[in-house]
């Protein structure tokens, strides 16, 4: 059974911070009947106060506090609602679960409570958006993500299940799409032992573009607090515009390489199923957006251009490299055997120097005391910090002609300590010192798009 032009529609934080927010987004669902599905993130700043509560060693009073602006966030929600008794029970019960879990002693120490406690951010917002909807005339259910979501058991960064996923939604979810819409949370999961987990920071749209492969799905809508995905970051240059298609490579550069409007693995799903990915303004909807296809109308060399900040950068030396062998493979296994990914390479004669990939969504410390240890038992190691990735996203960057010169001559001036280009055809990247990068990426945008 599929569900034709079926939509899934995810709202960000933002959109549902408060009432009036929510309300625009209740407006958006119900004129779109082909929208079925519903993915929320917590309400803006929530989710940041239960990593307080899971990271930080607090004192009791500390704990209540921040469990008081928490519920000051969500009561300003239901003391607008036409009839808040509807859901008083639940969310008296869900106030309650989190308030034990915000004390418990083991909670610093625990990453499977961490994520237990992180989860209710999207359980609340979701089922006050369920009833905001309804109030809008939507006929509308709160339904647990958790009972499709499957992930292995990696608190904290889970990896869902795909397979998993498609066969208990198509069971549980599928064929009751046709009766109403489903509001659900994104971000959170469960494993195999029905133990809570979560996908990462910015994982409630993973969330809706997994939902959408699972349930075969045309269009995937990311509706947050931007018209769009921008040329570049619109709070570095005025003059960044927003940009009315990209193609899925495209995207997932842009989402890697630091753009802050889609998490990183967002793309993974609408690439495997060619789903369209729209991203917009659910306070300006009539402005439109970006949407993310397959193939675009046109492919210019030069798209956008993204800033990933602070950036590590590890150089290893021997004396022995010359003509050593083993020696890179060495250190990689080290790399490996720590699950750090390795982002950008350089080598000389006698060195090697790399970035670290720290993903924009995960919260641990990479690399580590121990993994330094390792390395520098055979070899000597230099960290530096203070760095910035500036890269810019396209197509065909390796062969259209003049594409490097141009770039190049628009940073020249500026000390770029590496230069990555020509492993992929979508992406330029330069490591340069945190100072710099605002203005190189202001240089950038006028040489290629002003
Ligand atoms: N609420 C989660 C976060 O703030 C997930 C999301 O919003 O996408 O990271
Ligand atoms: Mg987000």
């Amino acid at each position: 059974m599929t569900i034709p032009d079926l939509n899934i529609a995810k709202f960000g934080g933002t959109s549902v911070a408060n009432y009036a927010a929510m309300t625009n987004c209740a407006k958006i669902i119900a004129a779109n009947p082909a929208t079925r599905v519903v993915v929320v993130s917590a309400s803006a700043g929530v989710t940041n106060h239960l990593v307080s509560l899971a990271n930080t060693v607090l004192s009791h009073s500390q704990i209540s506090e921040t469990l008081e602006q928490i519920k000051h966030i969500q009561f300003a929600i239901v003391n607008e609602l036409a009839t808040p008794e509807n859901i008083t029970e639940k969310l008296t019960s869900l106030f309650e679960a989190m308030e034990t879990l915000a004390f418990h002693e083991e909670l610093v120490h625990r990453d499977d409570l961490k994520d237990s406690l992180l989860s209710f951010g999207e359980r609340m917002s979701s089922l006050l958006f369920t009833e905001v909807l309804k109030e809008q005339g939507v006929n509308a259910e709160n339904f647990d993500a958790r009972n499709v979501l499957r992930t292995d058991s990696v608190f904290g960064e889970a990896a869902p299940q795909i397979e998993e996923i498609k066969k208990l939604s198509s069971k549980v979810l599928l064929p009751e799409l046709t009766q109403r819409v489903f509001v659900t949370q994104g971000f959170i999961g469960s494993d195999e032992q029905g133990r809570t987990t979560t996908l990462g920071r910015g994982g409630s749209d993973f969330t809706a573009a997994l939902l959408a492969e699972a349930l075969d799905a045309v269009s995937c809508e990311i509706w947050t607090d931007v018209v769009g995905v921008f040329t570049t970051d619109p709070r570095i240059t005025d003059a960044a515009r927003p940009l009315p298609e990209l193609s899925f490579d495209e995207a997932a550069e842009m989402a890697n390489f630091g753009a802050k409007v889609l998490h990183p693995a967002t793309m993974e799903p609408a690439l495997r199923k060619d789903i369209k990915v729209f991203v917009g303004s659910s306070r300006e909807p009539e402005k439109g957006g970006t949407w993310i296809v397959r193939d675009c109308k046109n492919e210019p060399a030069y798209r956008a251009i993204t800033r990933r900040k602070q950036q590590v950068m590890v150089t290893v030396k021997t004396p022995k490299m010359m003509l050593a062998q083993g020696f890179l493979q060495q250190v990689f296994t080290i790399i490996a055997k720590h699950n750090l990914s390795v982002d950008l390479v350089t080598t000389s004669e006698i060195a090697v120097s790399f970035t670290l990939d720290n993903p924009a969504n995960s919260v641990a410390e990479r690399l580590n005391r121990e993994t330094l240890n390792e390395l520098r038992d055979f070899c000597e190691v230099v960290v530096e910090s203070d760095y910035d990735l500036v890269t810019v996203v396209g197509n065909n960057m390796h062969s259209a002609a003049g594409v490097s010169a141009k770039i190049f001559s628009s940073v020249g001036n500026y000390n770029l300590r590496m230069i990555c280009y020509g492993a992929n055809p979508h992406n330029m990247s330069f490591l340069v010192h945190q100072d710099d990068s605002t203005e190189i990426v202001k240089e950038l945008h006028r040489t290629l798009f002003e």
